[in-house]
């Protein structure tokens, strides 16, 4: 099912437009969670809106052509407080999209009122049952999974619809049935599925055996197909692909160039591709940073964002990987800070996310498949 890396064109560079653009209100999180990457979540170090004038300048110019999104990202968004959450908003003209990822906590119903005035989209992180939420806790190392609850609650008594992201660290069988469930009960509507990741201060393993992960995707594919009201992104995704390498047309899938993905910082310094790379340091590679909204205008930024030299170096592992993954048509060539905290550089191909999140999630499609094809097919 995979085509052959060498064959794919697709991604080649950076955009210079981006699809959405990622802020960082504050650095500040109200949780501690054990496999978080952040490293200043203990700091509440918050966002002039002299930063979010300076984004707005060139989101609404990109808004007024295509649809645009900006995602309010922590730290834990909702802890910078509705009144320096609006005024941050307030430069961004009427046709940009909010959405903002949020533990849940902090959601009531003032909170749900706020959402709703501002159209914002809220996609909520839990990771499945209370059993499952062992490792989202609070800084005095409580259990968060009631307070959780509490906030979804409130999302849909106000009606609001809602996304969901869960981590996985343990793809075990049985997982993946409980935690579709488990969201088919909770109420979203798109639920994404990530294998927990080793980066930024998490340098936990997250090495698995490549049945147990493989077996867990397809399990997952089984548990949407009883029941596929809710949007499964990694599954939409692998269908998707599954489609279009049918069709002939996968080599089509992949965008000309790849979406920088902007995450502007609390102090507005720009990493393009990755927010796990914001806030940190590296001998080699300086802060990440490709420059300041508060002395170059984004749009100038990306223009230019190429020459940065992790980017370089990442988009010569992208190349890397197209030469020689049969997985590049679906996957694009993986993520930055994934071969970053793994490999410790830009331009290495496989890591264990990879493996993970790219290529056992399409075997694990393709074992589904082949599960459950009609005899005699
Ligand atoms: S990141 Fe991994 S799965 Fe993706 S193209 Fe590169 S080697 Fe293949």
């Amino acid at each position: 099912m995979a085509a052959r890396g060498r064959s794919l064109g697709g991604m080649r560079g950076l955009a210079t437009v981006p699809s959405y653009v990622v802020m960082q209100p504050t650095t500040l999180c109200n949780l501690d969670c054990a496999y978080c990457y952040l490293p200043f979540r203990a700091a509440d170090r918050q966002m002039p809106v002299a930063v979010a004038e300076a984004v707005a300048a060139s989101v609404n110019r990109w808004a007024a052509t295509d649809r645009f999104s900006v995602v309010w990202h922590g730290g834990e968004p909702l802890a910078a407080g509705r009144e320096r959450l609006a005024a941050l908003m307030a430069p961004f003209g009427p046709e940009v999209e909010h959405h903002v990822q949020t533990n849940a906590t902090l959601i009531d119903d003032a909170w749900c009122e706020f959402f709703a005035r501002h159209r914002m989209r809220v996609s909520v992180s839990v990771d499945g049952p209370r059993e499952r939420n062992g490792e989202r806790v609070t800084r005095a190392g409580r259990p968060a999974y009631d307070r959780i609850v509490r906030g979804v609650a409130a999302l849909r008594r106000h009606g609001l619809p809602f996304s969901a992201l869960a981590v996985v660290n343990d793809p075990s069988p049985g997982r993946a049935t409980e935690l579709y469930d488990y969201f088919l009960d909770l109420g979203c509507e798109v639920l994404g599925v990530n294998i927990e990741e080793t980066e930024g201060v998490n340098t936990r393993d997250n090495a698995h055996a490549a049945p147990a992960v493989t077996g867990f995707w397809a399990e997952l594919v089984s548990a949407w197909r009883r029941d596929p009201r809710i949007h499964l992104r990694e599954v939409e995704w692998s269908l998707r692909y599954a489609a279009a390498v049918l069709d002939g047309t996968a080599d089509d899938l992949l965008p000309g160039r790849l979406d920088p993905i902007p995450t502007v910082a609390y102090d507005g310094s720009v990493v393009v591709l990755s927010p796990e790379l914001a806030g940190f340091t590296d001998s080699r590679y300086g802060d990440f940073s490709s420059g300041s909204v508060l002395t170059t205008p984004l749009h100038t930024i990306l223009a230019a964002a190429e020459r940065t030299t992790w980017v370089g170096e990442f988009i010569d592992g992208v190349e890397a990987c197209r030469s020689s993954c049969p997985y590049f048509g679906f996957c694009g060539g993986g993520h930055a800070a994934n071969r970053y905290f793994e490999l410790g550089r830009f331009d290495g191909t496989e890591t264990e996310h990879c493996r993970n999140s790219k290529i056992r999630l399409l075997e694990g499609v393709l074992e589904h498949a082949r599960d459950h094809q009609s005899p005699g097919a």
